[in-house]
């Protein structure tokens, strides 16, 4: 299933782990008020919240209320509520920043962007079309997984 968010201020490092994770998460600085809300149903956008009063005025259906302050448990929290399992093939597939799908950037192209010793290990490279900023698997990755792995560790222990 595709998810898609519509993430709620004070909640920015949420939204760039579910990026990071592969889903579309829009996040609003200015908090959501009516026309962020139409948003939200016309794209089917669940909306992540910390207020108890939009998500009585939501609804379950359409929003997660999240109860928690550290961002690790709240990523715990929308995965466990929605039933959310780790997909490896959106996984970084989403600029952590603008929140747009990443494009293949053929090697060559990445050779002036990236510190040589990654140009010379590594073969696929990522871009984002908006900032440009370009991404790679390497060992930040790896703890990066670490702590995608204790995300679902719990809801296992259940
Ligand atoms: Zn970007």
């Amino acid at each position: 299933m595709e998810w898609k968010f519509l993430v709620d201020i004070m909640l920015g490092r949420l939204a760039r782990w579910l990026r990071t994770l592969g889903y579309d998460a829009f996040y609003t600085r200015n908090g959501i008020d009516s026309r962020m809300m139409v948003l939200a149903y016309r794209e089917n956008r669940f909306i992540l919240t910390r207020s108890k009063r939009l998500y009585n005025k939501i609804g379950p259906e359409l929003s997660v209320f999240i109860n928690s302050d550290d961002f690790r448990d709240q990523v715990r929290e929308v995965i466990n509520v929605l039933g959310i399992k780790f997909d490896r093939n959106i996984f970084l597939t989403r600029c952590l920043n603008c929140n747009l799908p990443l494009m293949e950037l053929p090697k060559e192209d990445a050779q002036l962007k990236v510190p040589p010793y990654v140009f010379q290990t590594v073969n696929r490279f990522r871009a984002c079309p908006q900032c440009r900023r370009v991404f790679w698997s390497g060992t930040h990755i790896s703890e990066m997984e670490k702590l995608i792995d204790t995300f679902w560790e719990r809801k296992g222990d259940q």
